[in-house]
């Protein structure tokens, strides 16, 4: 099954905790102007972790 991490950018405050945990690199970026968060989804490894550590529930994971 294909699971990827899909982020609801209005909950985002751009804390960054998904990018210091999620074990790939290539999956986030930060956008330091905008104080952002984009996903590149297809990166993704569906394990979950960047769901468990962003404290703004913006972050979860899905079949997609
Ligand atoms: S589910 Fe895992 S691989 Fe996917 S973005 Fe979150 S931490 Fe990274
Ligand atoms: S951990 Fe959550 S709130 Fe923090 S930057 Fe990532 S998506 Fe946004």
């Amino acid at each position: 099954m294909y699971v990827s991490v899909r982020l609801a950018e209005e909950k985002c405050n751009g804390c960054r905790m998904c990018v210091f945990t999620c074990p790939d690199p290539n999956v986030f970026n930060f956008y330091k102007d905008k104080k952002k968060i984009s996903v590149n989804a297809s990166r993704c490894k569906g394990c979950g972790l960047c769901v468990v550590a962003c404290p703004k529930e913006a972050l979860s994971v899905s079949a997609g």
